[in-house]
C-alpha cells in the first residue's frame, strides 16, 4: 500500500500528484466519467476537467485502475 490511500477527497488528490509533478501521467484505464452536470467524458489523465462545467476530477497514478477511485475536486481546482 501506498501513501495515496490517506488522501481524504479530491482536492488532497489534486495537491498530493502535483506535488509529484505527476499530473500529466495517463490514467492506467481510460475511464467514461458521468459529471453531475450531465456531460460525459472520457478520463485519460490523471488530473482532468470536464469539458463542460470545468469541475476537476482526479487520482492517483497508480490507484488509476478502479474508477471509484476518481474524486472530484471542486470546479477549476486544478
Ligand atoms: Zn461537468
Amino acid at each position: 500500500m501506498c501513501e495515496c490511500n490517506n488522501l481524504k477527497d479530491g482536492q488532497d488528490v489534486v495537491d498530493h500528484v502535483k506535488s509529484k509533478g505527476k499530473e500529466h501521467f495517463a490514467s492506467k484505464v481510460e475511464h467514461q466519467i458521468q459529471c453531475d452536470c450531465g456531460e460525459t467524458f472520457t478520463f485519460t489523465k490523471v488530473i482532468m476537467n470536464c469539458p463542460k462545467c470545468e469541475m476537476t476530477y482526479a487520482v492517483t497514478p497508480c490507484s488509476s485502475g478502479d474508477i471509484n477511485n476518481i474524486k472530484p475536486a471542486g470546479i477549476k481546482y486544478a
